[in-house]
């Protein structure tokens, strides 16, 4: 009989770990929505939504044997995981890879019309004000100015510093190459937007500044979605912000066969998409040897060490820090801006192009 996978999150370690497994064994991915949407595009999707029809990847597309059933995880003991729909699913094996919250619609469809309403939005307004100053609100800032010269931006930032998690030699070019841009960047300003008065689009910084703008874009962090868990066995397995502890080998601590893919583990390294795609790899391959003989070696994950990132400012320019150093320019452009990963990452799914 072949063996029963449950992989719970359909995000970029979920997607790999099913396509990576569904010729080896029963695969069902439990994702609470009908595609894979490439993380990578999500910000130039604001400035242009038609780049969705291929940066949202219908798991229908990629998975071939594998079965894909629309839902959220509510609870698992350790033979069975229960749908909010209160299905049971059992497992032989099971991997967790609900990296981030999710609450939008569940077809691409209806996020294909999420990204368009966005868009009308930035193109609405005269002045933009972008909330937060980490990866994703610096990409934005970059996206829109190149877009949209002529729109006037505000980036309201709460740290000291631009994108915190790459060093200060990458947030000293980003915030150069922004200002060049014309935009008015804001650093130790927190927005309350308790005290944001819609119709006169005054917004209220935390030193009590006051910022007018015809509309904002909210950038700061997303929730990870450990919450799930939290009344389950695997609640002992969590550390404080609700990430699972894994062994050298991506298994769940004290767990023989429950793995756990991408930002929701507590690896120590920095989260980001093109790990999860490595946790993947590391996960489906440890659950192929398992199925072939349970007392096989497994192969372990070496979590990175060294931050590496590519930040994109628009379409033909990225910061790039690495470990030879950090770099502003066209030639990290060239490897990310262009086409945000979204060809690499469909072809990591099997799909042609
Ligand atoms: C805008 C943006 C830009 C980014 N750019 C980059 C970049 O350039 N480079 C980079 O390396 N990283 C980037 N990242 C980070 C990268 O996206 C994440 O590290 C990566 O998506 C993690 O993948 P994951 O599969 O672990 O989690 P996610 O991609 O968050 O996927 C989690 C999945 O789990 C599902 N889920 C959640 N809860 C449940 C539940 N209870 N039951 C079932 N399913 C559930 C969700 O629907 C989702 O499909 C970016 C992130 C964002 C938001």
């Amino acid at each position: 009989m072949r063996k029963r996978v449950v992989v719970v999150g359909g995000g970029l370690a979920g997607a790999l770990s099913a396509k990576l497994l569904e010729d080896h064994c029963d695969v069902t991915l439990l994702d609470p929505k009908d595609y894979m949407e490439v993380p990578y595009a999500r910000l130039r999707s604001i400035v242009e939504p038609d780049i969705t029809e291929r940066s949202l990847v219908p798991h229908a597309d990629y998975l071939k044997r594998a079965n894909h059933l629309l839902g959220y995880a509510k609870d698992v003991s350790d033979k069975a995981v229960v749908t909010s729909t209160n299905e049971e699913l059992p497992y032989d094996y099971l991997i967790i890879a609900t990296g981030s919250t999710y609450d939008g619609p569940s077809t691409k469809a209806e996020r294909i019309q999420e990204f368009h309403a966005e868009n009308q939005k930035l193109r609405d307004a005269k002045k933009v004000l972008v909330i937060g100053g980490g990866p994703v609100g610096v990409e934005l800032t970059g996206e829109i100015v190149v877009d949209f010269p002529e729109k006037k931006v505000v980036l309201a930032h709460g740290g000291d510093r631009l994108i915190e998690f790459v060093g200060p030699k990458a947030s000293k070019k980003a915030f150069e190459w922004l200002e060049q841009h014309n935009v008015d960047i804001r650093l130790q300003e927190r927005i309350n937007l308790d005290k944001f008065s819609s119709p006169s689009h005054v917004y209220t910084t935390s030193s009590g500044a006051s910022i007018e703008a015809d509309c904002h874009f909210m950038c700061v962090g997303k929730k990870i979605g450990a919450s799930w868990m939290k009344s389950t066995f695997l609640s002992e397995k969590q550390d404080k912000d609700g990430r699972l502890g894994v062994d050298n080998f991506l298994r769940v601590k004290g767990r023989s066969n429950i793995f756990a893919a991408g930002d929701i583990t507590a690896v120590k390294e920095i989260k980001q998409g093109y790990l999860a795609g490595k946790h993947a790899q590391v996960v489906s391959n440890n659950v192929k040897r398992l199925i072939a003989n349970p007392s096989s070696k497994l192969c372990a994950y070496k979590p990175l060490a060294t931050p590496m990132a590519l930040i994109s400012l628009g379409r033909r320019i990225a910061v790039a820090q690495v470990p030879i150093g950090t770099f502003l320019g066209r030639i990290p452009g060239m490897i990310k801006s262009k086409d945000l990963f979204i060809t690499m990452t469909r072809k990591g799914l099997g799909l042609k192009s």
